[in-house]
C-alpha cells in the first residue's frame, strides 16, 4: 500500500490533508526515484506524521455569564531545520485535518523561504465574528493558559491566520507574558511598539504580489494595467490590493463568506482605506462598500450555486486571499475561458486538485501558495531575527528582504521545475525543493 492510501486509512476523515499529501506526494516522485536514501530512511513516511499534536479545552465565559467551551490545537509538525513555525486559525471550521493540512504545506513554505523555520500550525473552532472585545481577550487569555506550556521563542513560534489579527496576537501575548515571566519573541504579528516588525501585517499581500510580478516577468509580462479578482477582504485580500494599485494593477472584486463585491471601475486608495476601516476597525462586511460606492455592485452566496460568481469576471490576474478549496474545476474553467493570464494563491490550497489540473492544461502561470503566500511566514522570519537582536529594521530593509526572500523562491521554483522536466509547474517547483531541503536535514539528523 503507498503512503497516501496508509493516511487515508488511517485517519479517513482528515479529507484536507490527505488532498495536501496526494500532491506533495506526486511531486516527488522523480526525487525518490533519485534519492534511494531518502526512500530507505522512509522519510516519506516520517514527514506525514505530525511530531506532536496537542489537543485541549479552552472554557471562557461570555459577557453575559455563561460558560462555552472551545477545542485548541496545536500541530508541532516538523522541526528539521528550526523550530516550530505557522500561524493559529480561529474559525468555527477548525478541526485536527484542517489544521494538520496547513501545518503540513507549511513544512515545505518554510523551507522554501530560505529561513531556519520548522512548521507548525494551530487554532481552534471558536468564532471571533460577532463577538466583543472582552469576550475575545477572556477567549484569548483561556487558550494561551493551556498553549503557552507548549512554546516557546526556540521551540514553537505561532503567529495569525484566519480570524487571527494584531487584536488576538495583543491578548495572548500578554497571557503568555504573564505566566512566563519572560518578554520574548514567543509570537510573531506583535505590535509595533512591542516587538513587532514593520511590514509584517502587509506581507503575506505584498508577497503574493510580487510572486505574481515575478511570474509574468518570466513571460516578458508585468501587472501595469492588469485587471485582477481577488477573493476574501481580510488581512491578506487588503494588502494584495494595495501594492496592485501601487504597481499599476487593477482589483475588481473582493469578498467575505456572504458574498462579493464586483467594483467595474476598480478599487482606488480612497476605496481601499474605506474597506480597511470597515474591516478592521469597525468589523462590518462588505455589503457596506456597495452602499457607499454606487459603481459597485454586491452579490450575496447563492448556496445552491456550483461556483463562485466572483471567478467569472472578464480579467488577467487571480489572488484567492480567502480559504482552502475555494477556486473548484468549474472555477479554474471560468478563469480560463475568461482569459486569465497568471494564478497568485494568497490563500492556503485554495484550489481543487481538478481545479488545478484545468490550470496545468491551459498553460497558465499557477502560483501555488507554498510558494506564492510565503511571505508573511518570511517576514515573520525576520521579526524572530529582529527579536533576537533586540533591534527593529526600517520598512524599506523589511520590504526589500521580502522582495528578494520573494524573488528567491521564485527562481527555486522556477529552475527545480525545469530540472526535473516539467518548466514552468511551479507546484512541482515548490514541492520538490521544499521536500529535499527538509529530507536532506532529516537524514543527517538520524532516526528522532
Ligand atoms: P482574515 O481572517 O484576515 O480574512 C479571511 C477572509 O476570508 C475574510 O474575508 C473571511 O470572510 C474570508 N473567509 C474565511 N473563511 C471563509 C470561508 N470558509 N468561506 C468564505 N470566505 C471565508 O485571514 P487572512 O487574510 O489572514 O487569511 C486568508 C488566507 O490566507 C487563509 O487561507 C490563510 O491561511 C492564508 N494565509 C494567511 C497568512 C497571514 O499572514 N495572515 C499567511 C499565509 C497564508 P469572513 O469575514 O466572512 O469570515
Amino acid at each position: 500500500m503507498d503512503i497516501y492510501e496508509r493516511i487515508k486509512n488511517r485517519d479517513p476523515n482528515e479529507t484536507e490533508f490527505h488532498q495536501a499529501v496526494f500532491e506533495v506526494v506526486e511531486s516527488i516522485k522523480p526525487v525518490l526515484e533519485m534519492h534511494p536514501e531518502f526512500r530507505s530512511a522512509n522519510i516519506l513516511e516520517r514527514i506525514v506524521e505530525p511530531e506532536r499534536v496537542i489537543m485541549f479545552r479552552v472554557p471562557w465565559m461570555d459577557d453575559g455569564g455563561d460558560i462555552h467551551v472551545n477545542r485548541g490545537f496545536r500541530i508541532e509538525m516538523n522541526s528539521a531545520i528550526g523550530p516550530y513555525k505557522g500561524g493559529l486559525r480561529f474559525h468555527p471550521s477548525v478541526n485536527l485535518g484542517i489544521l494538520k493540512f496547513l501545518a503540513f504545506e507549511q513544512v515545505f513554505k518554510n523551507a522554501l523561504t530560505t529561513l531556519p523555520m520548522g512548521g507548525g500550525k494551530g487554532g481552534a473552532d471558536f468564532d471571533p465574528k460577532g463577538k466583543s472585545n472582552e469576550e475575545v481577550q477572556r477567549f484569548c487569555q483561556s487558550f494561551m493558559l493551556e498553549l503557552a506550556r507548549h512554546i516557546g521563542p526556540n521551540t514553537d513560534v505561532p503567529a495569525g491566520d484566519i480570524g487571527v489579527g494584531a487584536r488576538e496576537i495583543g491578548y495572548l501575548f500578554g497571557m503568555y507574558k504573564k505566566i512566563s515571566n519572560e518578554f520574548t519573541g514567543v509570537l510573531t504579528g506583535k505590535g509595533l511598539n512591542w516587538g513587532g516588525s514593520l511590514i509584517r501585517p502587509e506581507a503575506t499581500g505584498y508577497g503574493s504580489v510580487y510572486f505574481a510580478a515575478e511570474m509574468l516577468n518570466a513571460r516578458g509580462e508585468t501587472l501595469e494595467g492588469r485587471r485582477c479578482l481577488i477573493s476574501g477582504s481580510g488581512n491578506v485580500a487588503q494588502y494584495t490590493m494595495e501594492k496592485l494599485i501601487e504597481l499599476g494593477g487593477i482589483p475588481v472584486t473582493f469578498s467575505d463568506s456572504n458574498g462579493y463585491i464586483y467594483d467595474e471601475k476598480g478599487v482606488d486608495r480612497e476605496k481601499l482605506d474605506f474597506l480597511m476601516e470597515l474591516k478592521n476597525i469597525r468589523r462590518g462586511r462588505v455589503r457596506e462598500y456597495a452602499e457607499k460606492y454606487s459603481e459597485a455592485v454586491y452579490t450575496p452566496v447563492d448556496p445552491d450555486l456550483k461556483y463562485n460568481p466572483l471567478w467569472d469576471h472578464a480579467a488577467h490576474c487571480a489572488f484567492p486571499s480567502a480559504t482552502q478549496n475555494e477556486i473548484n474545476g468549474i472555477d479554474a474553467g471560468n478563469l480560463v475561458k475568461n482569459g486569465i493570464l497568471v494564478v497568485s494563491e494568497g490563500a492556503n490550497m485554495p484550489t481543487t486538485p481538478e481545479g488545478m489540473n484545468i490550470f496545468f492544461d491551459s498553460g497558465i502561470l499557477y502560483g501555488p501558495a507554498k510558494a506564492a503566500n510565503a511571505g508573511g511566514v518570511s517576514v515573520s522570519g525576520l521579526e524572530m531575527s529582529q527579536n533576537s537582536m533586540r533591534l527593529g529594521w526600517p520598512a524599506e530593509e523589511v520590504d526589500s528582504r521580502l522582495k528578494m526572500i520573494m524573488k528567491n523562491i521564485h527562481k527555486t521554483c522556477l529552475d527545480t521545475a525545469e530540472y526535473y522536466g516539467t518548466p514552468f509547474n511551479y507546484v512541482n517547483g515548490a514541492n520538490i525543493a521544499g521536500f529535499v531541503k527538509v529530507a536532506q536535514a532529516m537524514l543527517d539528523q538520524g532516526l528522532v
